[in-house]
């Protein structure tokens, strides 16, 4: 089953790497107050969504893509918009593809900030993507990544000048996501919380928990939800997404119930997932592990990494 899920991340990171040269990494959209979504492209190398809020004294970074050149291309954007130094940037979670141009914001004078799991898991969690055969110079990377210098654990506040920045905790994706509200823009940065026409990675998942927090999510009363994965969003695509994990856990309970497990477990849920989600991007990479990983979480067996109380 993790070999499934290897081979499904792989693929999107070697089509990274060759696609890299013609086709742009990540677009930028400007959401207004200097707020700045960068949405990454899905064959680009950014890997994910990040964005940015320019205040009157300086700019906060909202995760930092897969690749360190993606990342230098989003300080170099940020340079064209406004001259103020890079005070902040704020992890929403460990997973490689938030994280891994942390040292090219940190080169530029940031500090980096998460919840206190992800300091814990960066180095070591992330290795697992790769199995056994991770080659050496991604291991080294990944052990030598810029870890957070600032942890807290439900959550902080962030002044730019007079300007309020509200980063919270929530669990579901991983057991250390956090969401980063810019209340006078109407804007939620929701990282990997959120995943706009795009099936998510649930290894780390506790759908049943995620579940909740989309509804908290949902009552911050944002206009703007900017997805880690997919574009901009608004609550009606939030909602389609909960339905997507809630259907998810529906569908296996049912299948669970009449006795199902393994390939005829899977065998019974992926038909209705695919009329229902077949349309989304990542759905032949992520919908089967979905289906053997919530499978195990809703029978009691998932193992998800251990987290601080
Ligand atoms: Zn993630």
């Amino acid at each position: 089953m993790r070999k499934t899920l290897q081979a499904g991340l792989l693929v999107i990171v070697l089509s990274s790497i060759v696609l890299a040269a013609t086709t742009p990494d990540f677009k930028l959209e400007n959401l207004g107050n200097g707020v700045w979504a960068a949405i990454g492209t899905d064959e680009g190398k950014a890997g994910a969504n990040a964005g940015f809020v320019v205040g009157d004294d300086g700019v906060l970074v909202i995760d930092t893509f897969e690749d360190p050149g993606a990342a230098k291309e989003l300080l170099d954007e940020i340079r064209k918009i406004t001259p103020l130094p890079i005070r902040f940037v704020v992890n929403t979670h460990y997973h490689l593809d938030h994280v891994n141009g942390n040292d090219v914001f940190a080169a530029a004078g940031a500090s980096i900030l998460a919840q206190r799991n992800v300091r814990d898991w960066m180095r070591t969690e992330n290795l697992k993507w790769w199995g056994n055969t991770i080659p050496p110079a991604m291991k080294a990377r990944v052990e030598s990544l810029k870890l957070p210098d600032v942890v807290y654990r439900d959550g902080v506040d962030i002044y730019l000048g007079p300007r309020k920045i509200e980063v919270r905790s929530h669990p579901g994706h991983t057991g250390g996501d956090s969401i980063v509200y810019i209340r006078d823009a109407g804007v939620l940065f929701c990282g990997d919380l959120f995943w706009n026409k795009h099936i998510p990675n649930l290894t780390d998942a506790t759908t049943g928990t995620w579940v909740k927090t989309l509804d908290t999510m949902l009552g911050y009363g944002a206009a703007k939800f900017v997805p880690g994965h997919g574009e901009l969003g608004t609550a009606q695509e939030v909602e389609a997404f909960q339905s997507y994990l809630e259907d998810l856990r529906g569908d296996i309970g049912q299948a669970q119930r009449s006795g199902k497990t393994g390939d005829a477990l899977v065998a019974a849920v992926l038909p209705e997932l695919q009329s229902k989600y077949g349309s989304w991007g990542f759905f032949k990479e992520f919908a089967k592990p979905d289906i053997q990983q919530t499978a195990e979480e809703l029978s009691g067996t998932k193992r998800v990494p251990a987290a601080q109380q």
